[in-house]
């Protein structure tokens, strides 16, 4: 079943009445036909804790006060290019992954696609018992472990788990791509293969001046032939990762008993054994626990000092980060 964003049956009956101007449909006739062709195929997404987008809020607002006609279609318009910009996005994402799971492109290249996320650390509370949920720990605060994955389309899944006292910044996310462009490497040949990363706007993990520190030396050192960064709209970041995480959250939940970070990167393992219904095209997953991590943004802010990019971040900024060698350009 395919979930579209949340929202209510109004909403995307101003949508469809947006298409076909000529005709008009009651909200009766909608909910039947919904009901009759598409309820068991097509939902709307409950509304979750994560933050909704501001633009589409502010385009509902409006269009729910605006009685004169023109107005309306002039507001409509307006919110209509903006979900159309954030589907381009995926559409780009979309085919990227799709492209990551063949086995090479018409041009006899790779390419490979990935995408990265952090999942919410409540779902990984320390110790899980069921001893916890009694009274007399009722007042008992307890440590959560952060948990990080990296989907590598058609190949691995990569999830790493660590303790509260390992910094989470853009070192964090630099070590995961890593890891798991070394795995990926250990099967591959990637030294003429494309790299796409996807991620959402997070600046503190993947928009920052270490991430593209970090893409231009692989690029530059010939580790890859050419890598790419690509980021989601804000509050449209919802996708295949997050579902993934849904899946892994129900699994958490159903193992009443992980003690240590030991236990949930065993519990992890094997769920990704026994489920390869949950990722399909990704065979393998690698989970591990992270004491440590290496300090790339000192190592590549000393590095790559005299390139500092600025404006990255923050609206407006740009959502797509492209580092090729100037000699593989054309033209150069
Ligand atoms: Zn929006």
């Amino acid at each position: 079943m395919k979930l579209l964003p949340p929202g209510t049956f109004t909403d995307y009956l101003r949508l469809l009445q947006d298409k076909r101007k000529c005709e008009r449909f009651s909200l009766k006739l909608f909910l039947k036909v919904w009901g009759q062709f598409f309820s068991d195929r097509l939902g709307i997404r409950p509304r979750s804790q994560h933050a909704t987008c501001g633009i589409c809020k502010k385009h509902k607002m409006i269009l729910k006060r605006l009685a004169n006609t023109r107005a309306r279609a002039g507001q409509m318009k307006e919110y209509v290019r903006h979900l159309k910009r954030t589907y381009a996005d995926r559409v780009q994402y979309w085919q990227a992954r799709s492209t990551s799971r063949l086995f090479f492109l018409p041009c006899g290249r790779r390419s490979f696609c990935m995408i990265t996320d952090g999942m919410d650390r409540s779902k990984f509370k320390l110790p899980r018992s069921r001893i916890m949920t009694t009274k007399e720990f009722d007042s008992f605060s307890r440590p959560s472990l952060d948990m990080s994955a990296m989907i590598t389309h058609g190949h691995s899944c990569v999830i790493a788990i660590s303790g509260p006292r390992v910094g989470k910044g853009s070192s964090w996310v630099v070590d995961l791509f890593a890891n798991a462009l070394h795995r990926l490497a250990d099967q591959h040949d990637i030294r003429s293969a494309e790299v796409i990363l996807q991620s959402d706007n997070c600046s503190k993990e993947t928009k920052n001046n270490c991430m593209m520190h970090f893409m231009g030396m692989i690029t530059s050192l010939k580790k890859v032939y050419r890598t790419e960064m690509r980021y989601l709209q804000t509050a449209h970041t919802h996708e295949d990762v997050d579902q993934y995480f849904s899946a892994i959250a129900t699994h958490i939940q159903a193992s009443p008993e992980l003690h240590t970070p030991a236990d949930f990167v065993r519990s992890l393992t094997n769920f990704g054994r026994d489920h390869p219904d949950v990722r399909p095209y990704e065979p393998n997953t690698i989970v591990y626990e992270v004491g440590g991590t290496r300090d790339w943004k000192s190592f590549l802010a000393i590095g790559c000092r005299n390139s500092h990019l600025k404006g990255i971040a923050g609206p407006g900024a740009p959502h797509v980060f492209a580092f090729d060698r100037a000699e593989d350009l054309p033209g150069e």
